[in-house]
């Protein structure tokens, strides 16, 4: 008989094979324990975050349609520090911000959101807010009027108008199969272009910046 050999009665046998069954089992009651205490650890602050941020939220945008923008702008802090935020309630401390008329912190704000939201399209909602209002900073319209600023002017000789006329060109394919383009001139300054069924229309005064082009920001 090799050393260390050793052939166990059959009550050790009987006896193993009824542990290793108890500690299977017990092995998957555990795995289905831990498994739970996991998934609960996690929904658990989850839950109590997602409250938090819901009353802050809520008491928030009471106190925003109140025009309280100091006191809307701390409880939208305080949702926005949630682990829950999806970045939309710190847009929403930014827009008090912007309300206090501290421009730079409302940018500043809107700029954080644009990087670290958790959701793509709180994202690009921020990275509109941030353009829009980086160009109110600038003194230009963020509405979709005809601006000096604008990229695209271009000079062209066009029958029957004067020569100092720069132009926008704005192409277009209708419904209908019809393309083509149709151009602004500077006299329009001012003005909405959208398209309208396709086509584009010329709306009228901008309504954001009277039909200036220009916006001026009060401190
Ligand atoms: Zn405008």
């Amino acid at each position: 008989m090799p050393k260390h050999y050793w052939i166990a009665p059959h009550w050790i046998d009987y006896v193993s094979c009824i542990l290793k069954s108890r500690c299977l089992n017990l092995l998957a009651v555990l795995l289905v324990l831990a498994a739970f205490s996991c998934a609960y650890a996690q929904d658990a602050p989850d839950a109590a975050q997602e409250t938090l941020r819901q009353k802050e939220y809520a008491e928030g945008t009471k106190l925003f349609k109140e025009k309280k923008y100091a006191e809307a702008l701390k409880h939208y802090k305080k949702a926005a520090d949630t682990s829950t935020d999806d970045g939309e309630c710190a847009i929403l401390a930014g827009q008090c911000y912007f309300h206090l008329k501290d421009y730079d912190k409302a940018l500043k704000q809107y700029q954080l959101v644009a990087e670290n939201g958790k959701r793509i399209s709180v994202k690009n909602k921020a990275q509109k807010c941030a353009q829009q209002l980086s160009c109110m900073m600038k003194g230009i319209c963020p509405g979709n009027c005809l601006k000096p600023s604008m990229k695209g002017w271009r000079k062209m000789k066009v029958a029957g108008t004067p020569d100092r006329l720069v132009w926008m060109v704005y192409p277009y394919l209708d419904p209908a199969g019809k393309g083509g383009s149709e151009y602004w001139s500077n006299d329009h300054m001012g003005e909405v272009i959208e398209y309208v069924n396709g086509r584009p229309k010329n709306m009228g005064k901008c309504p954001i910046c009277n039909g200036t082009g220009k916006i001026t920001l009060t401190k």
